[in-house]
């Protein structure tokens, strides 16, 4: 893509940037790394090359001066969470002499190696960065878009519109019904589907009780299902009805005037919609030309280098990289992995082969929560699960076994946002 640069935009850019937080050593060696995205992924990697290579120049592009997370956003859903202790700043990234330029890059030239964001400011790069997370595919069920967010929120990026769902369940009254809608695969953290049900159940339960939750799956299973149907049947019995597209049909259209969700076979009034579309890798993936037709970013696994761009390194939620799940603590680790090969390609430091760890937790209620955490590893040059670190809570855990797992959700929430943010 050949794009009309400016020379006042990239002098103006390089004027911005806090030089008294660059050290001497990265003026002086001046390679540049520019990363696109400051939420999991993306403002991990800054730090971790920063800490390789203090004299790498590293500017992230954030959207905001603050961001929001989503793990913890459903018990903000749920009640019980607050939407003020999800959010974090780029301070601590500022001090450590990252650049932090707030705006939106909107297009990438590879060939002259720069970035331009929507207000016209260019940042040229040795090595580029993608960590954008998803994008949504609006034009699958009728009556729904990016337009309609504010009636139907989809809540699948935290901050606004998880206090907007929040606000809705709020102002809903007893022996109402709360629709769901979930997409197919790939989606960002399946399990969260199963922890926004039973934290929405938990907060009906303790303030609205006859209240009712239809989900309307697109898929024919859902994650960690035996572990949440079974804390269904305990802790909220005849409250949530879950259809599957197998045997229930799938959701055409929408209605969010009169709240109506149309499936292949029939109408469901409901009180509060939550719609999440079907996923695919955020627009700038796409205008980059980093994501191929599938919609998500294909890469060299033991890198994250991207499969179609030279220069360019693609991580979280957006790289397509199965078996690792799209989920913040695979997107953290996986950081590590590109900033060292980032740090080898620009300095010549050796790295070890990569291994990944997805530490996952979710939370049935505040009290009862359960682990699925693995680790994979590269093997013959594709990411494969390693079979021994497999940590699951089993069907039938103890009261006190669940209490572990809610204990342990809110420690591994703090402690990343504590790495990444902190
Ligand atoms: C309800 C819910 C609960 C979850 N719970 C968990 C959990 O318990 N554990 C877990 O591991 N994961 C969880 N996740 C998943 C986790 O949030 C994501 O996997 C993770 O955020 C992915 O990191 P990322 O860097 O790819 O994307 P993000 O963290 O979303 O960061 C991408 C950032 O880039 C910005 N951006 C996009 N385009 C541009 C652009 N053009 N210019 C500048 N900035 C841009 C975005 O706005 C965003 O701020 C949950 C997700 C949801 C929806």
């Amino acid at each position: 893509m050949t794009l009309a640069w400016t020379r006042r935009r990239v002098l103006g850019l390089i004027a911005a940037a806090p030089a008294a937080a660059l050290p001497r050593t990265a003026r002086a060696t001046g390679a540049r790394v520019v990363i696109v995205g400051g939420g999991f992924g993306g403002s991990a990697t800054a730090r971790e090359i920063k800490r390789l290579a203090p004299e790498i120049q590293v500017t992230l592009v954030a959207l905001d001066r603050t961001f929001v997370c989503c793990p913890g956003s459903n018990a903000v859903i749920g009640g019980f969470g607050r939407i003020e202790d999800q959010t974090v700043g780029y301070d601590a990234l500022v001090r450590e002499g990252i650049a932090v330029v707030t705006g939106k890059a909107d297009a990438v030239d590879t060939s002259s190696r720069k970035v331009r964001l929507t207000d016209r400011t260019v940042l040229p790069y040795e090595k580029l960065v993608l960590s954008p997370g998803i994008g949504f595919h609006w034009d699958e069920v009728e009556g729904v878009s990016a337009a309609t967010v504010r009636k139907v929120p989809h809540a699948w990026q935290a901050g606004e519109q998880t206090v907007q769902l929040r606000r809705q369940l709020e102002a809903m009254r007893d022996g109402g019904v709360f629709a769901l809608v979930a997409p197919v695969g790939p989606l960002r953290c399946p399990p969260a589907v199963g922890e926004r049900v039973s934290l929405v159940a938990h907060y009906f339960k303790t303030a609205k009780p006859r209240s009712k939750i239809v989900v309307f799956d697109a898929k024919s299973k859902f994650a960690l299902q035996d572990l949440f149907e079974e804390a269904w049947a305990d802790l909220y019995p005849g409250m949530i009805e879950y259809r599957l597209a197998e045997s229930e049909g799938i959701v055409r259209a929408i209605d969010p005037e009169n709240r109506i969700v149309s499936t292949d076979f029939d109408d469901v009034t409901a009180d509060v919609i939550n719609f999440i579309p079907r996923q695919r890798a955020a627009d700038i993936a796409l205008a980059s030309g980093a994501a191929d037709e599938t919609g998500w970013c294909p890469v060299d696994p033991a890198t994250f280098a991207s499969s179609r761009l030279p220069h360019v390194h693609v991580i979280g939620d957006a790289a397509f990289v199965p078996p690792l799940p799209k989920a913040a603590a695979t997107a953290v680790s996986v950081a590590d992995t590109c900033a060292k090969a980032v740090v080898r390609d620009l300095t010549g430091a050796a790295t070890a082969d990569p291994r990944w760890h997805a530490g996952c937790f979710s939370l049935a209620a505040p009290r009862h929560g359960f682990e699925a955490s693995t680790d994979f590893r590269l093997s013959d040059g594709r990411i494969a699960v390693d079979e021994a670190t497999m940590r699951r809570t089993l069907v039938g855990a103890s009261v006190d076994a669940r209490q572990t797992g809610a204990d342990k959700a809110e420690q591994w929430l703090r402690g990343i946002m504590d790495k990444v943010w902190g």
